[in-house]
């Protein structure tokens, strides 16, 4: 692939992580030319533009080296490392970054008699992350369903085609609306700046060196 001089950057174009990622990057000191409805931003200043896309294709996006950093959650990165083809560069979290905080739970129907992992032996659970549910459950010597869906996952036990599921959870109100409760925590989330187990080492690797110095003065002032 053709070597760039610009560090580009991949981010949400737009969802929950979309302008607290922009505002972290404007307290960088970085500043974009073109409007948000585009899918690249021009970057001003500095040599650092922006790509915005879906949040599930930007682990895919950086392991193809077609940018060098990207926002994202946690559990799509961890997600991504687990099902990610061995073909794929293997991808590295470099700093947590303080918001879009969330959990990756299990939870079942309020009436379920459930205290252990292994109460889950033999039943169906849906999610958008079947490679963090399989590794949990491997962890555990579970042998259960995996039921991928796209969405919408909160609803599958109510509609007959799981009887738990593994979610996204942040305040617990969407469990509480669908009369289910979480029992176990998989993982503990939060957006996190994501790029490859190396890094480049040319003009864009010095720009990536500066950013990720002002990334750590703004995030220590914040703590
Ligand atoms: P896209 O169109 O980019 O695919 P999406 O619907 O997958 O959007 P969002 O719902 O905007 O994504 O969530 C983006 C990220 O925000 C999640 O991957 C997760 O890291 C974080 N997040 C924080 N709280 C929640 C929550 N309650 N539910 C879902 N995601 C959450
Ligand atoms: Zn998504």
């Amino acid at each position: 692939m053709k070597t760039r001089d610009r560090l580009r950057i991949a981010m949400q174009k737009s969802g929950r992580l979309t302008e607290p990622a922009l505002e972290l990057l404007t307290r960088c000191g970085l500043t974009f030319r073109q409007s948000r409805d585009k899918l690249f931003c021009f970057g001003e200043g500095e040599p650092v533009d922006l790509l915005l896309v879906r949040d599930d294709d930007i682990p895919g996006l950086i392991a193809q080296g077609v940018c060098d950093l990207g926002i994202v959650g946690r559990n799509v990165l961890s997600e991504f490392q687990l099902t990610a083809g061995r073909e794929l560069a293997p991808l590295n979290e470099l700093r947590p970054l303080g918001f879009g905080r969330c959990r990756l739970s299990i939870a079942v129907p309020q009436e379920l008699d459930y205290q252990l992992p292994r109460h889950l032996e033999g039943r169906r659970i849906a999610t958008t992350y079947p490679g963090l549910l399989g590794e949990w459950l491997r962890t555990h010597g579970v042998n259960a369903g995996v039921v991928t869906l796209a969405g919408s996952v909160e609803i599958a036990p109510k509609l007959g085609t799981a009887d738990a599921i593994c979610d996204l959870v942040q305040s617990g109100g969407t469990l509480v609306a669908n009369q289910l409760r979480e029992t176990d925590v998989l993982l503990e989330s939060e957006a996190v700046l994501a790029g490859p187990l190396t890094l480049p080492v040319d003009e864009r690797g010095d720009m990536l060196e500066l950013l990720m110095k002002r990334l750590d003065g703004v995030i220590q002032v914040r703590e």
